[in-house]
C-alpha cells in the first residue's frame, strides 16, 4: 500500500483495487462514487470524505467481506440506488436505510 501511494496519481481507492485484484492483498475497501453515495444513504458512514468513509466501513464490515463489499454496493448503485433517482420502493435494503426512513417521514 505505502509503495503504491507513492506513485503519482494513485490514491487509496486505486491502490486498494490494484492490491486486491493483482496481488490478492485486501488491505481496505476502495471507496468510489457508488460506495460513497450508498454508504451515506444507508447511514453506515457519516463522512463525505472517501478516506474517512473507508475507515468507517472497515470498522463495521467484516474483513473477509472487504473484497466483495464494494462490488456489491457498486452493482446496487448502478441498478437500484442510482445517483439521480434511487428506486427505493424496489430496494431490498429500504428497511435498513436512513435515506428511505427520512423519505417515509415526509
Ligand atoms: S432504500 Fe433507496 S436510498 Fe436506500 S439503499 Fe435503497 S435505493 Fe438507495
Amino acid at each position: 500500500m505505502d509503495e503504491l501511494l507513492e506513485l503519482p496519481g494513485v490514491a487509496r481507492k486505486t491502490a486498494n483495487i490494484v492490491l486486491a485484484n493483482a496481488y490478492g492483498i485486501v488491505e481496505g475497501i476502495p471507496v468510489d462514487t457508488h460506495v460513497s453515495r450508498l454508504s451515506q444513504r444507508l447511514g453506515i458512514a457519516k463522512s463525505k470524505d472517501p478516506i474517512k468513509i473507508e475507515k468507517e466501513l472497515m470498522e463495521i464490515v467484516p474483513e473477509k467481506e472487504w473484497f466483495d463489499f464494494p462490488y456489491l454496493l457498486q452493482a446496487h448503485g448502478r441498478t437500484i440506488c442510482t445517483a439521480k433517482k434511487p428506486k427505493c420502493e424496489e430496494c431490498i435494503l429500504k428497511d435498513l436505510c436512513d435515506y428511505y426512513a427520512t423519505l417515509s417521514q415526509n
